[in-house]
């Protein structure tokens, strides 16, 4: 196991200070390690997770080489040779697990906008105190940008949020955690291969969720009642002018089905598999609070913006990987992990094999399947 930096190193350089898993801790679990502590509802912070990590390296006893760089992945015969910055390596398979959130995803529109405005990703947000004082529009409203927007404005800045397409869930339902339900009910366990439109499946965006000690909803409305701005979709800059989408109700009135629509298939599991009695009453929320009118564009030049946050998602990085398999659009080709060259694997991405495949609690049942595979393969390459 090749790690450029340290065991745990995108949660120990890569979050935010105050970030929490949004994954409860009975999540938290990989094989031969689980949570054993006294809050099974509550949710990680950082140091916990590195913590918990760190200690899974110790336990599986992985042989794990840190500050080792790879910089080439190419095909060598019938196998693979790695340039690393300690030196070349043969393999004869490789498991790429390098992440699935390597950089940033920002929208080229970051390039129109005046020097006058800071400009930050959310890989380099730390904590408020980084961005100057004065207005902030956080673009992005998934989860990354609900818990940015939340906690700039309780530093006392005016906050913007633009939001695009985004999945709304409440933080509990029926009393227990929506990942429990998510789990529970068998959503995270489909399939790659049963899912009717696995593209789509793959680029979803990250619910509106986030992990307090309050177990708290951080929805659209929540940041309202904060006094955060919504805005719609950025769209364009023009003459120094950010433009928005309209149509933020129609937005909203989707995302509010969505979530309704699968409370009806926990309600209706709840009922099918006689768990009813386990759990609180069916619940329903308000719909989304749309502003009474929103604006369409807001002038970049006059100060009201200071900053600006962009919480538009990640994607990979495979700059160091000399084999022909990432598509156009920065993809790795691959089935379920298994990569479109012979010996090569992937691990840790979206939708890999199951809903669950990039979250701490799904690893396991997608690492056993790729591991079969690639171990099906040795054995045949003889
Ligand atoms: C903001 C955020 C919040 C998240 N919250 C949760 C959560 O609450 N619960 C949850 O289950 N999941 C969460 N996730 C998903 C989380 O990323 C995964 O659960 C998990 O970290 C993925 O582990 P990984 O090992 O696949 O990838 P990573 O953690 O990204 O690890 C990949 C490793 O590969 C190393 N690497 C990359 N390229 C190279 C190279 N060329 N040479 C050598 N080493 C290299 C990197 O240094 C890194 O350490 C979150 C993700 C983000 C971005």
């Amino acid at each position: 196991m090749l790690e450029r930096g340290e065991v745990a190193n995108s949660w120990r350089r890569e979050r935010w200070d105050s970030l929490r898993l949004l994954t409860p801790n009975w999540q938290s679990r990989l094989p031969g390690l689980r949570y054993e502590g006294l809050e099974p509802d509550g949710y990680m912070t950082m140091r916990e997770v590195t913590e918990f990590i760190e200690r899974f390296a110790k336990v599986s006893a992985a042989p794990v080489r840190t500050g080792l760089n790879v910089t080439s992945v190419r095909r060598s015969g019938d196998g693979y040779r790695l340039t690393t910055s300690a030196g070349e390596i043969a393999a004869r398979t490789v498991v790429i697990a390098s992440g699935a959130c390597n950089q940033p995803a920002v929208p080229a529109l970051r390039d129109a906008v005046p020097p006058s405005v800071e400009q930050l990703t959310t890989l380099r947000y730390r904590n408020p105190a980084q961005l100057p004082d004065g207005g902030v529009l956080v673009v992005g409203a998934s989860a990354t940008g609900v818990q940015l927007a939340a906690e700039l404005r309780q530093s006392g800045r005016p906050v913007t949020l633009s939001v695009g397409e985004h999945v709304r869930l409440p933080r509990t339902y029926r009393g227990r955690d929506v990942l429990w339900w998510m789990a529970e009910s068998g959503v995270w366990d489909q399939r790659y291969d049963e899912l009717d439109d696995l593209t789509r499946a793959r680029r979803l965006p990250s619910p509106q969720l986030v992990g307090t000690p309050e177990r708290a909803t951080l929805d659209l409305n929540a940041l309202t009642s904060m006094g955060v701005e919504l805005i719609g979709r950025w769209a364009a800059v023009r003459d120094g002018h950010a433009l928005f989408s309209g149509g933020l109700r129609n937005m909203f009135s989707l995302a509010d089905l969505k979530m309704v629509r699968l409370l009806d298939t926990f309600d209706e599991w709840a009922r099918d598999t006689g768990r009813d009695s386990e759990v609180g009453p069916p619940e329903r929320f308000e719909r989304t609070r749309a502003p009474e009118s929103t604006p369409l564009q807001l002038d970049l030049g006059s100060g009201e913006i200071r900053s600006i946050v962009w919480a538009t998602g990640f994607r990979p990085e495979y700059g160091w990987l000399d084999v022909p398999v990432v598509d156009a659009k920065g993809h790795l080709r691959h089935e379920g992990g298994v990569v479109d060259s012979p010996g090569l694997y992937a691990l840790g991405l979206p939708v890999l094999r199951r809903r669950k495949s990039t979250f701490i609690y799904g690893i396991e049942d997608d690492a056993r399947e790729v591991t079969d595979h690639l171990a099906g393969y040795l054995a045949d390459a003889g």
